[in-house]
């Protein structure tokens, strides 16, 4: 019996488990490309994402579990693997004291930000206008605008293989883009906790819509995209010398380096995953001729 079929066999024991079949993972990600999910399932909690999981046969391929997909570049010929998609995870709720909130790994960034800004509560602001969850931010330690998520996290509830456990803020060893959660395969964020400071709700709102402003002003949202394609290379800004090399507009298939900020790969006109992946190798390719700078892509590139 193929994985999928004893997947199916069990997950069936659970009918309240939302569970959807070759499932175009272009409907679920922010560059609006990549192929059918052999499955896809949506719990509402962390209970349900235990069973989900523990449905996935022992000996198939690594689940792959994703919050709004805005991050990441999925095959055009898809993934035979179960993805989770933490969607539907949103609870949110005070924390143990005053100054935290708790949120589960499904809720929007945007959503945790809104929370402890109706809370009275600073710190998040920076997080407001990216469009992932809060797993997804854990994971990738997003952040913006001198903030991110190191600094308003107190820790998170992780499932390493099949313990869950609390790591402290330090334990998920934060820096720039990166996470232990990254590293050690079978291991997911449940829920976050965030630790904040006081703060005015009006003061917290007016600095979320200027920053929201500056978003707008200087990148290219009205094309799908995953946000800066690569990291930033030490001493440098990737934008900066895409655009010194001449590669602003730079375009394969439906694929374009982003003529309003040249740190974006955009899909500008029905890309395939092929031609954003293709665009991502040849701007990494000129970039290193021309100054000797290796581009990391920021963007997960699935296979
Ligand atoms: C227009 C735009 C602007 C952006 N601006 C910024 C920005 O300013 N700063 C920034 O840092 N990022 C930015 N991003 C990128 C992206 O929003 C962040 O990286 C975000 O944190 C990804 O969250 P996600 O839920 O979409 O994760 P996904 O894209 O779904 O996944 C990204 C990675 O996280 C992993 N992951 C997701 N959820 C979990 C979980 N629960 N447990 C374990 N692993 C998990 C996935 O396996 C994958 O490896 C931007 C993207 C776009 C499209």
């Amino acid at each position: 019996m193929d994985w999928k079929s004893e997947f199916d066999r069990r997950v069936s024991v659970f009918p309240g488990v939302k569970v959807l079949s070759d499932e175009p993972m272009k409907r679920h990600t922010s560059f609006r490309t990549g192929g059918p999910a052999a499955r896809m399932a949506f719990p509402k909690d962390a209970g349900e994402f235990l069973l989900a999981l523990s449905c996935a046969p022992e000996g198939g391929p690594e689940p792959f579990v994703m919050g709004s997909g805005t991050n990441v570049l999925a095959p055009d010929g898809g993934l035979d693997r179960l993805v989770i998609n933490t969607r539907e995870m949103r609870k949110l709720e005070p924390g143990p004291d005053p100054y935290t909130i708790c949120a589960a790994a499904g809720c929007s960034l945007r959503q945790a930000a809104e929370f402890a800004c109706t809370r009275g509560l600073t710190g998040l602001e920076f997080a407001h206008g990216i469009p992932g969850t809060v797993g997804g931010g854990v994971c990738m330690n997003a952040g913006a605008y001198d903030g991110e998520m190191s600094q308003a996290l107190s820790g998170a509830l992780v499932l390493a293989e099949t313990d869950i456990s609390y790591l402290s803020v330090d334990a998920l060893e934060l820096s720039y883009r990166h996470s232990i959660v990254m590293e050690q395969p079978r291991t997911y964020v449940l829920q976050a906790l965030f630790r904040l400071r006081p703060g005015t709700p009006a003061d917290i709102r007016a600095k979320m819509e200027t920053l929201l402003q500056r978003r707008k002003a200087s990148q290219p949202l009205e094309y799908p995209s995953a946000g800066s394609t690569f990291k930033r290379p030490a001493g440098h800004y990737a934008g900066t010398l895409i655009e010194q090399c001449g590669l602003k507009g730079l375009r394969v298939g439906g694929a374009e380096v982003s003529e309003k900020h040249a740190g974006f790969v955009i899909n500008r006109d029905g890309a395939t995953s092929a031609d954003i992946l293709a665009v991502i190798r040849e701007v990494q390719r000129r970039v290193f001729d021309q100054t000797g700078v290796t581009l990391e892509p920021e963007v997960r590139i699935l296979e």
